[in-house]
């Protein structure tokens, strides 16, 4: 059997970052304290726990000597005044590419357009992009966008975890909408590639597993965009979770995960999915 591991499967480089950060400033404060998950991961949020990273909902709920850390996805401004207000010290993980989709937004907006975000309702980045500008129109799928009213001046940000057919399809509705419309493509490279490998992957493979958290609507979107090319495509949140007749008739497996599955449960699923295996199993990573 051969198994096929997406290159870029697993953690992004912004929310390993984070993740790191969180564990250096768990180590040299002791606790730190963020607003929300740091990922979509029950795991990845167990462990951390255990090393210090302490999840609140409020500022208020921090103690004054300990330090808040802002997500990778971001955090918007009336939190970041508040806290500085409170005079807490600020870990700032959040990921470069999504303070590039914050300045690209207040840019439509500076141009006196009615400014559009594609992504999900109620997800901490679109929040977090939203607070930037006044009144911003959020759209998560074609049907939203169709219930638009005309509009004569629009510009248009992504959420940076889009897959691109999702978002292709709403600017179509919008461009029928709109007069003059300005579309910035802000679907994060890593995000790219990990879509683009994924549809690749599940072209040549029997089988797809995704690893991810239900919670991660990225890991989600993958498994999506698998199923969407190969009905033989399973998500799963662990190893544990694999089940052996699924690799009875496949002679090609291949694996990708989410943003937020940290590498510890790829090389677990890895390691099982060889285990299934009655003849040699040859495992290589996909570019
Ligand atoms: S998904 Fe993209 S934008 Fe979001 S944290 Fe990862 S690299 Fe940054």
């Amino acid at each position: 059997m051969k198994i096929l591991v997406a290159k870029d499967a697993g953690y992004c480089f912004g929310v390993r970052d984070a993740v790191n950060l969180a564990k250096k400033s768990g180590t040299d404060f002791e606790e730190v304290y963020m607003l929300g998950d740091i990922v979509h991961n029950e795991k990845v949020v167990e462990d951390l726990n255990k090393k210090g990273s302490k999840v609140v909902s409020s500022l208020e709920d921090i103690p004054k000597d300990k330090p808040v850390l802002f997500r990778a996805h971001g955090t918007d401004p009336e939190t970041w005044k508040a806290a500085q207000k409170k005079k807490l010290n600020i870990i700032d993980a959040t990921c470069p590419l999504v303070t590039e989709i914050h300045e690209e937004i207040k840019i439509l907006e500076s141009e006196n357009r009615r400014t559009i975000i594609i992504g999900d309702h109620n997800h901490d980045e679109v929040i977090g992009i939203a607070a930037q500008v006044e009144k911003p129109i959020i759209i998560s799928n074609v049907e939203e966008a169709k219930s638009l009213g005309k509009m004569k001046r629009a510009g248009v940000v992504s959420q940076s975890t889009q897959m691109i057919e999702n978002v292709q399809e709403i600017l179509n509705v919008l461009s029928e909408k709109v007069y003059d419309l300005r579309f910035i493509n802000t679907i994060c490279f890593p995000t790219r590639r990990n879509h683009e490998q994924i549809k690749e992957l599940a072209d040549i493979c029997d089988l797809m597993i995704v690893i991810g958290s239900f919670t991660s609507a990225n890991s989600k979107r993958l498994t999506q965009l698998s199923l969407d090319r190969n009905k033989n495509s399973y998500q799963v949140t662990c190893s544990e979770e694999l089940e052996e007749s699924w690799f009875s008739d496949s002679k090609s497996v291949g694996i990708s995960a989410g943003a937020s599955t940290p590498d510890e449960l790829i090389h677990d699923v890895i390691n099982k999915v060889k285990t299934f295996s009655k003849i040699k199993v040859k495992e290589t990573t996909y570019e």
